[in-house]
């Protein structure tokens, strides 16, 4: 096969301890996915799962010993930080049932689902789409893969974001509205999934707002932390 330009790059991701990568197709996100961000975000914390993507070269690819930089993005006057469990899909399909979405998962890593507030503010009042606010460049930083076989107790292991040292949020991803496996079966009753899929699984209160030279740590239990400062 010949194309008419040359070939974009792959994104991809950096497996825990291997010198693999692991390519990337999509960026699913889970708006709204923990109780109490939700009601910090006018919600009611009880509503029905729903989803927004992302591009799949906004990765920040960022492995254990590194610190990744973000730049400081155009257009925003309040860039947030979601701290987020992410689930990359090994094994693909369409109607998965909840009892067997786990056996699609090939690893996870800690995640950053960063978000223009400000406008992300904007286009909900004006009821258009999420895309300015949430898939810009560099808008979703990610760590190391673990394979999920290494991660037994990842569904109910601590989340936490630090900025700077200090903690900003705290959660457990036991406490997610709607599981891994329920937002998989959700997912993709809408999309077929295939390999390369990541899967942003919502975050936990305590979201607000960076500035220049900030250091953010995302550490979810048994994963490696992923470091970023922004630039
Ligand atoms: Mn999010």
């Amino acid at each position: 096969m010949s194309y008419v330009i040359a070939l974009p790059p792959v994104a991809s991701v950096p497996v825990h301890a291997r010198g693999e990568r692991f390519p990337v197709r999509r960026i699913y996100c889970v708006g709204r996915n923990y109780a109490e961000h939700a009601i910090e975000m006018g919600g009611s914390g009880r509503e029905a799962p729903f989803f927004f993507m992302k591009p799949a070269d906004a990765v920040l690819a960022v492995a254990a010993d590194e610190t990744g930089t973000l730049p400081y993005p155009s257009l925003t006057r309040e860039l947030h930080h979601e701290v987020e469990l992410v689930a990359a899909i090994g094994q693909g399909g369409r109607d998965i049932p909840a009892a067997r979405a786990l056996e699609h998962v090939w690893g996870y890593a800690a995640g950053l689902d960063m978000t223009r507030r400000d406008l992300q503010a904007q286009l909900k009042k004006a009821g258009r789409p999420w895309s300015i606010a949430k898939g810009f460049e560099a808008s979703a930083p990610i760590g190391a893969l673990m394979p999920a076989a290494q991660v037994p107790g990842v569904h109910s292991a601590t989340i936490e974001l630090t900025v700077n040292g200090l903690t900003r949020q705290t959660g457990r991803t036991d406490s997610m509205i709607w599981s891994l496996a329920e937002v998989i079966e959700h997912l993709s009753a809408a999309w077929t999934l295939a390999p390369g899929d990541l899967i942003y699984t919502g975050t936990p209160a305590g979201v607000a707002a960076v500035v220049a030279g900030d250091v953010l740590e995302a550490r979810v239990a048994g994963l490696d932390p992923l470091r970023v400062r922004i630039g």
